[in-house]
């Protein structure tokens, strides 16, 4: 998959992942700060958290799912 990553500010980077909301399956937006990540998609206003990791030219993200024991 290509991601394009947007550099907001020194350590606020933002990246579009299509089709990338567990919710609706909507273009899902996560903005990095840090080693931390929110993701928030436009389609169904879902907000949620991620770790995202850079690896040389790759990125990880990492979601961590709700409601689940
Ligand atoms: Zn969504």
């Amino acid at each position: 998959m290509v991601v394009n990553v947007h550099k907001v500010s020194d350590g606020v980077s933002e990246v579009e992942l299509p089709e990338g909301c567990v919710i609706c399956g909507g273009d899902l937006h996560v903005r990095m700060v840090g080693d931390g990540a929110m993701s928030y998609c436009p389609s169904c206003h879902h907000i949620g958290r991620a770790r995202a990791t850079v690896k040389g030219d790759g990125l990880r993200v990492d979601f961590r799912v709700a409601g689940r024991a």
